[in-house]
């Protein structure tokens, strides 16, 4: 692989300081988003070995899975680009392509995606439901040919070890490692990487119990708890109180949250601090995991909805 490509070597995020709460308790974000500026935050981490095992493989296309917002589909597009892949992504909403002008106009990242010479197939729920089976993936060869298929979200074994690297031995000094969980996949390589005195606290940014599961499938260690208070009704649902707690939290420190997941665990680690469930001298490193791009598109949803925006 011609090396001005590679994004991947010689990577690390820096480990910044945010708050000192009551009790010496201490919270740093590492700042995963800024590692790249369109192949951001854990999705970065996730591609790098599968883009390696593509290439190996002499593959010349990436197939993947995501909603019409999706980070993974953005990255994966961006990522797919730079590294001279051809990139489909199989879309959940079947009428998000009829009228493809349209959807493009309202729906920043697939408009982003495409730029990136990203190819979509939009298909209805129950299509996106069955994209795991093997009659469906045979469907999907017949229609595009040999592809390397990269899981929704981009979570396997490839995935896990790339997210194992968000940690080094500086990371040591903290107790508590917390991180939002979508699939499990990046949670599984924090608790990997963990040292087994460290707690590895994960926020799911969705309902539902299937996350234990996946997360156990890849880890190594049971280090590890997930704060299943904090999805705000469900994925991608935001309210008004969480949007504030983003807008403030920019303004007294600096950094952009994303409403889909990192502004859930934040504003999820806030409270347990403001809760007394965390025990003092507390340090906390909480993983920036990125998301930033999601922002303009759910501000389109917020303005519809009159709810208020997102100030980015
Ligand atoms: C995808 C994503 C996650 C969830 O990661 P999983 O490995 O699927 O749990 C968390 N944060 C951001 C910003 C993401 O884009």
């Amino acid at each position: 692989m011609p090396k001005s490509s590679n994004i991947f070597t010689g990577i690390s995020s820096e480990n910044q300081f945010v708050a000192e709460f009551p009790n010496e308790i201490s919270l740093y974000l590492k700042r995963e988003d800024l590692l790249h500026p369109e192949v951001s935050g854990n999705k970065f981490r996730k591609l790098k070995y599968n883009i390696a095992r593509a290439l190996e493989q002499k593959q010349k296309t990436l197939l993947t899975f995501g909603g019409a917002f999706s980070n993974h589909i953005s990255a994966t597009a961006a990522a797919g680009q730079l590294f001279h892949l051809k990139t489909i992504g199989i879309i959940r909403g079947e009428e998000l392509g009829k009228d493809l002008e349209n959807t493009l106009a309202q729906n920043p990242t697939l408009k982003f995606a495409k730029s990136c010479g990203m190819q979509f197939k939009f298909v209805s729920r129950g299509d996106y439901r069955a994209k795991d089976t093997r009659e469906f993936q045979e469907k999907l060869k017949n229609e595009f040919g040999e592809f390397y298929l990269v899981p929704e979200g981009g979570t396997n074994d490839l995935a896990v070890k790339g997210c194992q690297e968000i940690l080094n031995e500086k990371d040591e000094k903290f107790h508590f490692i917390a991180a939002s969980v979508g699939t499990g996949g990046t949670l599984a390589g924090l608790i990997n990487a963990s040292d087994i005195n460290q707690k590895v606290l994960g926020f799911p940014a969705l309902k539902g119990d299937f996350l234990s599961e996946e997360i156990e499938k890849y880890s190594i260690k049971n280090n590890w708890e997930l704060k299943t208070d904090y999805h705000f009704g469900g994925y991608a649902k935001v309210d008004s109180e969480l949007i504030n707690f983003i807008n403030n939290f920019k303004k007294k420190y600096k950094i952009q949250l994303d409403p889909v997941y990192t502004g859930k665990l934040v504003f999820g680690i806030f409270d347990l601090i403001k809760g007394g469930y965390l025990p003092s001298g507390s340090k906390i490193m909480a993983i920036h995991t990125g998301g930033l791009q999601g922002i303009q598109g759910m501000n389109m949803i917020l303005k519809k909805k009159k709810l208020p925006l997102i100030t980015f």
